[in-house]
């Protein structure tokens, strides 16, 4: 009897561990708005917001990849309404997603040392629940592999330019993250 409690609640904590790192990847990977690195020390996650304002669905991936191109720039992540996570980036190499921007330590070129993700949202939408939910998941795996001292938006390290991500519950989010 108590064995099998033990195996019980053993699997009941495998279980757990397994669904929370349980989400793929879907690759779309591209080759402009960054550069390869080896060296990179990544100490920020930063997020955003995105959609297509160039006409058509608004939050089509494919348009989403083609309008970053057309500016030159990408991030690492993208996360579609359904929760979707998109890898654009490998997280070693550089995306052009931060510019002029500063960290609250002061650091800046912060494409350098940074991991954006875009959230698909538009200017009077709030990002849904299956995408807060991915999101969580992606920044907590991302904190297990680097030493991550800040997450922020976009508006935290460019408070004079950038207002993204839009109509978030910033803090909810948070709490949702590990230390
Ligand atoms: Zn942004």
């Amino acid at each position: 009897m108590r064995n099998s409690i033990f195996t019980f609640l053993l699997l009941l904590k495998m279980s757990f561990i397994w669904s929370q790192s349980n989400f793929t990847i879907i690759d779309k990977a591209v080759k402009f708005g960054m550069r390869t690195s080896d060296d990179r020390k990544v100490n920020a996650v930063i997020v955003h917001s995105t959609f297509n304002n160039s006409g058509g669905e608004k939050y089509d991936i494919e348009l989403i990849i083609k309008q970053f191109s057309r500016y030159g720039v990408s991030a690492h992540y993208v996360i579609g309404r359904d929760g979707s996570i998109y890898g654009l980036v490998d997280e070693k190499n550089v995306a052009f997603h931060a510019g002029k921007s500063q960290l609250p330590n002061g650091q800046t070129n912060l494409n350098a040392c940074t991991i954006g993700i875009e959230l698909m949202t538009s200017f009077d939408e709030a990002p849904t629940d299956e995408q807060i939910h991915a999101l969580t998941l992606l920044v907590n795996d991302i904190k297990k592999r680097y030493k991550i001292e800040f997450v922020l938006r976009h508006s935290d390290i460019a408070p004079d330019r950038k207002t993204d991500p839009w109509n978030m519950d910033w803090d909810g989010f948070l709490k949702g993250i590990s230390n």
